[in-house]
């Protein structure tokens, strides 16, 4: 299989299992427990508190865990109920659509952007949005659920007061997420009933996961993933751009490529009158895996919300395809691709050619 859907969701690091296999076992305990295998359950979920606190320039404390990235983006997004709600036309549904039902105009307002967009890669002024919002005395948001391991994250640099993570796009668990929240800025727990992370989310902890995502953030480290990206996943992606580029008549790229203008695994592509879906599953059926725009709004017709604001050409939309990469992709994944793709389409195009002339 040929595996180019990494943004939507990794496979288990080898060592994520091995520490998650082990962790079933030994830290089973109610990690808020007093007793001894309680304690050690702790332990190990402030292990990974420190780890990611230390990746991204914070402090233990400003950490907490959470289910994923959409119950991070919720949280914030709830604690400015009948607030103003300020969001780029990019970002995550788990935003938008909290921001529709909860924003008001209550000042001050929150700002809500993603640094880089999970659909195209899209890496947004977020300094700049930052900054405009401090100086209207406005609170700063941003969903790095796509950035972390790809780019370097410093929260204090960026000046954010928030910060939303999740530990399936980087080789962890699905299910655990985390959410950094500026030592004495407004916040809301979104699960209450618990004492758990300081009364900011209740629960019983996750521990194995946690376990899990401090494996994944590891990992990280271990094989200074942002260089990785940097270079060999970043010419993979490239790559395989030219070749789309060069070799399908029709196609057009929704992905800039440029070093500060786009994450370095994601590649965003549209080929004129070959339906992305239709794409998706032809290549599928020969073994390679891909997405159209978003996996969480699969199975909707409606044709990506990104791509719709970015071109405004639902045709654009609707024949797009998303490949994205991590550092175990090879040529070999490349070769495969275009060894498959120029054929799809062009049929895909033939069959929509003699539909418009019969009709
Ligand atoms: N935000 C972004 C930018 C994402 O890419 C995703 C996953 N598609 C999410 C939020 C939701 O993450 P989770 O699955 O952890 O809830």
């Amino acid at each position: 299989m040929t595996y180019l859907d990494y943004a939507a969701t990794s496979p288990l690091l080898p060592e994520v299992i091995d520490a998650m296999s082990a962790a079933e076992r030994r830290y089973f305990a109610n990690a808020s427990a007093l007793h001894t295998p309680g304690h050690l359950a702790m332990n190990e979920i402030e292990h990974t508190r420190g780890l990611l606190a230390e990746m991204i320039n914070a402090e233990p404390e400003e950490i907490i865990f959470t289910s994923g990235a959409s119950e991070s983006n919720n949280t914030v997004i709830r604690t400015f109920e009948g607030h103003k709600i300020i969001t780029s036309p990019l970002e995550h549904h788990s935003i938008i659509e909290a921001a529709v039902i909860y924003g008001g105009e209550e000042e001050p307002a929150l700002y809500s952007y993603m640094l880089a967009n999970n659909e195209i890669g899209e890496i947004m002024p977020v300094k700049e949005q930052v900054k405009k919002a401090h100086k209207e005395g406005a609170f700063a948001h941003s969903d790095l659920t796509q950035v972390l391991g790809k780019l370097p994250i410093d929260v204090k640099e960026l000046d954010l007061d928030y910060a939303t993570f999740s530990a399936h796009k980087i080789g962890g668990p699905i299910g655990v997420g985390a959410l950094y929240v500026r030592k004495g800025v407004p916040f809301k727990p979104l699960i209450i009933g618990g004492n758990q992370e300081k009364k900011r989310r209740g629960g019983t902890y996750n521990t194995v996961g946690i376990i899990g995502f401090g494996a994944a953030l590891e990992h990280l480290k271990k094989v200074n993933s942002w260089s990785l990206y940097d270079t060999k996943v970043r010419e993979l992606r490239d790559k395989l751009a030219e070749r789309i580029l060069t070799e399908i008549p029709g196609s057009s790229l929704n992905t800039e490529l440029e070093r500060d203008k786009s994450l370095p695994n994601i590649l965003n592509a549209s080929f004129e009158a070959a339906e992305g879906e239709s794409i998706q599953l032809y290549l599928d059926a020969e073994g390679v895996i891909v997405s159209t725009g978003s996996a969480c709004a699969a199975g909707d017709a409606k044709p990506s919300h990104v791509l719709m604001a970015k071109t405004g050409d639902a045709e654009v939309a609707h024949s797009s395809i998303r490949f994205s990469f991590n550092p175990d992709n090879t040529e070999a994944d490349i070769e495969k691709v275009m060894e498959v793709l120029p054929g799809i389409v062009n049929r895909l195009q033939q069959i929509s050619t003699v539909t418009m002339r019969s009709k």
